[in-house]
Order: C-alpha cells, then sequence, then structure tokens
C-alpha cells in the first residue's frame, strides 16, 4: 500500500467488538467497512458491565457513549450466600476511584444503539456471511455466501466465539464447556436488598445467582444451572424448583420474569491463541480470545482491541506497512488477554465450587482473603494497559485463585 493513503480495513462481524472496532478506526480516519451475518441487528444476551479498563480505553480516543444515561454505574458489589447472607463487599467503588473510571451496567441493546449513533457514515452490509478469505501482496479479499465480495489491505475477523475467519487461519477446533448453561432475563424489579447501582452476587453449591442494577427501574439477572440446558418452555419452571429456597429478592426476580423473555445461553471458552493474525487478517473480541464470563470482561476485552488496533493502524499511515501494525497490534494484546481467559477460567473454578466441603471451604478462604489482594487484583482488571495512567504490566499469581 502506497505510504501516505489511509488503510481501508474490511470488519466482518458486527457485534460489540465489530461495532466499537468500526468506531475506533473512524476516528483514526482509516477507511471501514462492516460485514453482518444476520439480516437485521438483534441483541443478544440481555445485559452486560462496561468495565472501567473499556470506559478508559474509549475515552483515549474521545469515545463517549453516554454509558451513564443509558445504564446505571455500579456502587456496590456484594457476594452473599444463597440466603442471601452477605460473604464479602468487594472494593469496587474504592478500585473504580483509583483507576479513575466508573463501570456502567446497562442492556445489549442500549449499548449497540449507543455504539450505532457513533458509526455515522461507516458502510454496514447486513445478511454478508463471510465464507472466503484470498490474501495477496497488495490485501485481502472476502467473499460472501450470496456471492458478493469486497477487498481491503486488512481484514479484522469481529465474528465472534464460531468465527468463520479465525477457523481460516487455524482450522476447526472445539470448545471447552464450562458445565453449565446461563439463564438471563432483565425485568423491571425492585428489591430493597438491592441498593440503587448495587450488583449482588449469590453463590451455592455448584449454582450461582446474580442480581444487577441497570437503573431506570429495571433489574438484570443470570442463574446458571449445571447439566443440561432446560427446554425453553420448562426453564421457569427448572428455575424456580432449583432457586426455591434462595433469597427472597432472587424467587422475586424469576417470579417477576415472563418465561419468554428468558434466554438461555451457553457458557464456554477456547485455550488462548498465542498468534491470533497472519498477513493482511487479524481477529478481534471472542473470535481472538473467547473466555468465560467470569470476570465479565469479554466485551471489555473486545472494546480495548479495537482501541489498540486503532492506534497501531493510525501510527503505520505514514509508513503505509498497515500489515505491521496488525502484528504490533497482536502483539500488544498478548499478554493482557491470556492473562483474563485463564484467570476467567481459574475464578469461574473457585466460583463455582460444588458439595459441602469444597463450597464452605470457598466460603471461608474468600472472607479471609485480605482486602488488598482483592483490590489488586479487582485493580489489575480495571486499569486499561495501554493507557497512559497504567502501571507497567505484570503478570498476576495465578495460583492466587484456585481452590485447592
Ligand atoms: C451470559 C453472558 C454474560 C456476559 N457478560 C459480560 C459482561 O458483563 N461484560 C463483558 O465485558 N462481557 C460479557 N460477556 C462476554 C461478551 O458478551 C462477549 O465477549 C462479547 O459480546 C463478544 O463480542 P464480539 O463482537 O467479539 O462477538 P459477538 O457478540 O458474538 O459478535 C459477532 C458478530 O459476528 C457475526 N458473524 C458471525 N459469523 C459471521 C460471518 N461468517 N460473517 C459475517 N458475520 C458473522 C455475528 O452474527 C455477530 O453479530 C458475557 C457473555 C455471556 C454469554
Amino acid at each position: 500500500m502506497p505510504s501516505g493513503r489511509p488503510a481501508k480495513a474490511l470488519v466482518i462481524g458486527a457485534g460489540i467488538g465489530g461495532l466499537t472496532c468500526a468506531v475506533a478506526l473512524k476516528r483514526v480516519d482509516v477507511d471501514v467497512e462492516v460485514y453482518e451475518r444476520a439480516t437485521e441487528l438483534r441483541e443478544a444476551g440481555a445485559a452486560l458491565a462496561v468495565m472501567s479498563n473499556a470506559v478508559t480505553a474509549l475515552a483515549a480516543l474521545d469515545i463517549d457513549l453516554g454509558l451513564d444515561e443509558r445504564g446505571r454505574a455500579v456502587e456496590s458489589f456484594t457476594i452473599a450466600d444463597r440466603r442471601g447472607r452477605r460473604i464479602r463487599d468487594l472494593p469496587f467503588g474504592e478500585v473504580c476511584d483509583r483507576v479513575g473510571a466508573r463501570s456502567f451496567c446497562l442492556s445489549r441493546a442500549d449499548l449497540q444503539q449507543a455504539l450505532l449513533s457513533q458509526l455515522a457514515d461507516c458502510p454496514l452490509h447486513m445478511g454478508a456471511t463471510a465464507d472466503g478469505f484470498e490474501t495477496d501482496d497488495e490485501g485481502v479479499t472476502v467473499r460472501f455466501r450470496d456471492g458478493r465480495s469486497a477487498r481491503g489491505d486488512v481484514l479484522i475477523g469481529a465474528d465472534g466465539f464460531n468465527s468463520a475467519v479465525r477457523r481460516h487461519l487455524v482450522g476447526p477446533e472445539k470448545a471447552r464447556d464450562s458445565g453449565y448453561h446461563f439463564q438471563l432475563g432483565i425485568v423491571p424489579f425492585r428489591h430493597p436488598a438491592l441498593p440503587p447501582g448495587g450488583v449482588r452476587q449469590y453463590w451455592g453449591d455448584g449454582q450461582r445467582f446474580a442480581l444487577i442494577d441497570l437503573g431506570h427501574g429495571r433489574c438484570y439477572w443470570w442463574a446458571n444451572m449445571s447439566n443440561q440446558a432446560p427446554a425453553p418452555d420448562r426453564v421457569k419452571e427448572a428455575l424456580e424448583k432449583t432457586y426455591g429456597n434462595w433469597a427472597d429478592e432472587v424467587r422475586g426476580a424469576i417470579e417477576a420474569t415472563p418465561q419468554e423473555d428468558i434466554l438461555i445461553v451457553p457458557s464456554h471458552d477456547r485455550p488462548h491463541l498465542e498468534q491470533w493474525g497472519d498477513g493482511p487478517i487479524t481477529l478481534l473480541g471472542d473470535a481472538a480470545h473467547p473466555m468465560l464470563t467470569t470476570l465479565a470482561q469479554g466485551a471489555g476485552m473486545a472494546i480495548e482491541d479495537a482501541v489498540v488496533l486503532a492506534g497501531a493502524l493510525s501510527e503505520s499511515a505514514t509508513d503505509g506497512d498497515p500489515v505491521s501494525a496488525l502484528r504490533a497490534y497482536e502483539r500488544r494484546r498478548r499478554d493482557r488477554t491470556r492473562t483474563m481467559v485463564t484467570e476467567s477460567r481459574l475464578t469461574d473454578k473457585f466460583q463455582q465450587a460444588a458439595g459441602p466441603l469444597r463450597t464452605s471451604l470457598r466460603d471461608i478462604r474468600f472472607r479471609l482473603t485480605p482486602r488488598r489482594v482483592l483490590a489488586q487484583q479487582l485493580t489489575r482488571q480495571l486499569t486499561f494497559p495501554h493507557g497512559p495512567q497504567a502501571a507497567p504490566y505484570a503478570e498476576p499469581r495465578l495460583d492466587s485463585l484456585e481452590l485447592r
């Protein structure tokens, strides 16, 4: 590519990762087009947390998604037992103050709207399922199932967990199952146990439940039940049975949610890929480093990726070498994302403890963990490592999370 000409980027997938990537690339004047398999954009998965690190990353490119008005800033984070008795408060507010950014919970629909509102004139092609990729010295051509094709200097696979771009790069892979499915809902619901801006997790025996204030009188909840996912027309009955003797607010949130509004989604990840690009092709978000949801950082990592990739491509504008920029992006993201994949899995194993002995050990150990250690872990997670205020990157001691 001649130096001086802005790179043309093709983004495959219009999930949180692909949309953020397009917004970030527009900010640095990269010419970008997005191709999405779905014929219309639907939100999936109810709601999510956009953690402080992702908020800091967006701010680095001056992207304001209005998360405060669209959702609710997290004010408190409590872990309780299944009856609602407090096990521990996390030093969440203190850590947000320390890293200089709040964390927000909002519906996926609201986040999607916020991203779309920032896309400006970026072309978004719907009904475009990418299934063929050819590279040459000048760039990359992508072919779509309906016969269309597109040509760019670089291609970014932001096509999620079952990424076709990833399959093209590394071949077929097996997913790692977590042993449970999620059930999710958003419902107008208030309860004195859930304060404004509150996040409450309830830890049981091989099961967990969470209640999260989304603001505007709405609450997001998730439950995980081991083994087989219940049939959609039996899910409420299964939840009522499983959580029938849990805290009043847990039963209340399930009760208040119509069965047809309850989503069932799988929980899985993949081993971390050490190299996720080749020539003019790279990956971003779940396509690159799918992780379990325990740390609520999958979308956060996709957002961080997008901002770092935009930085790398913008640096390459003068030398006209966007392919080297992709390798620089992958190098910058490797340690951070590897840590998140590993830490999410270890934390999941710890929190998901089953059996009376392991459950009691988990609760005692979590109660006795020094506040300083919890604050350090959270600070590392909630710090955007490529931002101006980030401390030098240090690998965490992952053994501190394991339940032996
Ligand atoms: C229960 C649950 C709770 C979660 N909570 C949080 C949280 O609180 N905070 C957080 O940060 N993360 C959370 N996550 C993780 C987060 O949802 C994901 O990491 C994030 O959505 C990944 O975004 P993505 O854009 O990479 O992939 P996706 O959202 O999967 O988007 C991929 C897009 O690519 C499209 N696509 C797929 N194949 C093709 C193709 N061949 N051609 C064209 N388009 C294609 C798809 O239709 C889709 O639109 C949670 C996940 C789950 C399951």
